[in-house]
């Protein structure tokens, strides 16, 4: 079916970083829903016409804009922070205005990818609230900060996902993107990069960057001042280039898309860079210094380390995420601090590239998740597994903990279950351990066999999700979050070998409270329900062995006060030492199990299960294709 997108943002404003957004979101559009159609809204409707071959209606036009909204399938908000009033609250109202519109034209909506707040007033945060829990169908986020405010204003966990910053997509144009000629005689300058952007603490912070500049320079430089907003970044760019040229004349400057002349005069009409243009640019340089948002993601799309200069919290929180060095400009910072950093990040250059590169990956990772989860609503292809009569969460693991860490904050009761096949297989002979599992919360493929059958199935490629990963990242993210953990399970030797072994690590989990799993009496079991209780545990780790730990839980989930419950086997024995953990090995090619039965060979009774589960699901796969066909 075609789909018909209205899509809103600051397009058309001569901002790079804002159009990237709308070239970002399009082109994944045609990519996946061909015969979508586009309508954005633009501050400049001819240039977004042209530029990105969309329809376009402008800010103002009242009427096209009604018209726009009531003909639309979906109102959608691609990026950026239209959830904010520090710019101004009439910004908030306006873009508030037009969601209120497409509800009361029962238009579906979605917020993606967003950074939300600062949120200075009562009624921005009110607004926020409802737009994302009443009248969003989804709601994505760029960072951390994002996704605490919008679950503290209490936004369903269900419509609440972390992704990243829509831009990131312009990766694909990476290879092609034109490589401009190296002057052979200057190629051993480092090229240092730098986008500013209008601020109050500008003029005192201008000529600090300049002096800095020649401090860091312990090998030759040259300087390449990036204005990212066509207009309003002239000025501070201007401004800067003078400032260089008045303290080291010598030192090379260029300055992008502005034609200068030799009285730093420009025109605006001579102002003109698309997004591919900066990116191509910035793929130049060896480091970056940037105060617009955009300047930092595009570096981190061509692995360029990076200082952020941070005027806004979204540029804190994008340099903190990608490991990278940032000057707060509410701090008073000094042009020793801005040299210091910068020797730091061209010393430990390829220190800061690694982190860069691993970092932007994860993020690009939880960013097309983020649209997968879009694309199921928007084209109503729901994803839903199912593993002979089980259901199976589509959730990938960065999904899995951002839901059970929303489930903690709102203290909302959550069960866990981690599907093996042995698990499968129970269930098809024990329907009180069926109905249990069918029951919970969230299902995760825990076993590859579990992977491997909805491939068969289905086609898709599901995540790993293994109770031991789950394990390992809530302790390992324990003190940082003040998450505290109750674990149950296990002989009582091995259950105080592991919190042992933990209070060894450097930042221990947060142990609320520990219990053996050997309990065999219903009072000794009552008096670990009320142990768990008095602990004040967020989370509760159960690992007694399927079926016993899911029947423990379903027994007193009522009774109990910990929001997140999981059951996860033997993961106590490994985390102890007890039983060596499968190596990478093993893991990386999903044979866990193998292991499992080579180390330990009573294993292989239960192990005898697999070949009927195989035989059962590919069975299921293909009476599911056959239906699908038929
Ligand atoms: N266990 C327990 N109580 C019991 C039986 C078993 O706490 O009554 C523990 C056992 O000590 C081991 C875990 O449950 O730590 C079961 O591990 P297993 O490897 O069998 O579970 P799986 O990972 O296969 O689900």
């Amino acid at each position: 079916m075609p789909q018909n997108f209205f899509v809103i943002g600051y397009f058309g404003c001569r901002n790079a970083g804002d159009d990237a957004i709308l070239q970002s979101f399009v082109e994944w559009c045609r990519n996946k829903i061909p015969s979508v159609k586009i309508t954005a809204l633009s501050a400049n409707p001819l240039g977004t016409e042209k530029n990105y071959g969309v329809g376009a209606v402008g800010k103002k036009q009242f009427f096209a804009l009604l018209r726009t909204a009531a003909s639309c399938d979906a109102v959608i908000f691609p990026g950026g922070s239209i959830l904010q009033d520090i710019t101004s609250l009439r910004s908030l109202m306006y873009y508030a205005g037009l969601v209120w519109c497409a509800r009361l034209l029962r238009k579906r909506i979605f917020f993606l990818n967003q950074g939300v707040g600062p949120l200075r007033r009562t009624i921005s945060l009110k607004i926020t609230q409802r737009c994302a829990s009443r009248w969003a169908q989804l709601f994505t986020v760029r960072d951390e900060d994002s996704l605490d405010l919008l679950r503290k204003t209490g936004v369903p966990h269900e419509k609440l996902f972390k992704a990243a910053d829509i831009t990131l997509m312009l990766k694909s144009h990476i290879p092609d993107l034109p490589v401009k000629t190296t002057d052979k005689k200057n190629d051993n300058r480092k090229k240092i990069g730098i986008s500013l952007r209008p601020h109050a603490g500008l003029h005192n912070l201008t000529p600090r960057i300049a002096a800095a500049l020649s401090k860091s320079a312990s090998e030759p430089i040259e300087i390449h001042i990036i204005p990212l907003h066509e207009k309003e970044d002239a000025a501070p760019s201007i401004n800067l280039l003078e400032k260089i040229k008045e303290l080291h004349p010598e030192l090379p400057v260029r300055c992008l898309t502005l034609k200068i002349d030799s009285r730093f005069k420009t025109q605006d009409s001579e102002l003109s860079s698309t997004p591919l243009e900066i990116l191509a640019s910035i793929r130049e340089l060896d480091l970056m210094i940037g105060m617009r948002l955009h300047s930092l993601v595009f570096s981190g799309i061509c692995g360029v380390p990076f200082l952020g200069l941070s005027y806004d919290p979204k540029v804190k929180a994008f340099c903190e995420a990608t490991s990278q060095p940032c000057l707060d400009l509410a701090d008073d910072i000094t042009g020793e601090e801005i040299a210091t950093e910068l020797n730091n990040v061209l010393q430990n250059a390829n220190f800061f590239k690694e982190k860069l590169k691993s970092e932007i990956e994860e993020q690009y990772k939880a960013l097309n998740c983020g649209m997968d989860i879009f694309l199921g609503k928007v084209t109503g292809e729901e994803i839903k597994f199912e593993v002979l009569g089980i259901p199976v969460s589509p959730l990938n693991f960065r999904e899995v903990v951002s839901l059970l860490e929303g489930k903690i904050q709102s203290r909302e009761s959550c069960h866990v279950v981690t599907l093996n096949p042995e698990m499968v297989m129970v269930s098809r002979t024990d329907e009180v351990f069926r109905k249990i599992i069918t029951a919970a919360d969230v299902i995760v493929p825990d076993g590859v066999g579990i992977r491997l059958a909805v491939r068969a199935k289905y086609g898709r490629k599901l995540g790993k999700t293994t109770g031991i990963e789950l394990a390992e990242y809530f302790f390992s993210i324990s003190r940082r979050k003040g998450i505290r953990i109750f674990m149950l399970g296990a002989k009582p030797a091995v259950i105080e070998r592991c919190v042992a072994e933990f209070s060894r690590w450097t930042g221990p989990p947060i142990i609320a409270g520990y219990h053996h799993g050997y309990m065999r009496t219903e009072a000794e079991e009552k008096e670990a329900a009320a142990g768990i209780n008095r602990s004040g545990a967020d989370i509760l780790f159960v690992g007694m062995g399927a079926p016993l730990q899911e029947k423990w839980i379903a027994k007193y989930r009522e009774t109990l006060n910990v929001p997140v419950m999981i059951g996860v086997g033997g993961c106590f024995d490994v985390f102890s030492g007890t039983v060596q953990r499968a190596p990478g090995i093993f893991r990386a090619l999903g044979l866990e199990w193998l292991h499992r039965i080579i180390s330990q060979p009573r294993r292989i009774k239960r192990a005898a299960a697999l070949p009927a589960f195989a035989l059962l699901a590919v069975c299921d796969a293909l009476r599911y294709r056959v239906k699908s066909i038929l």
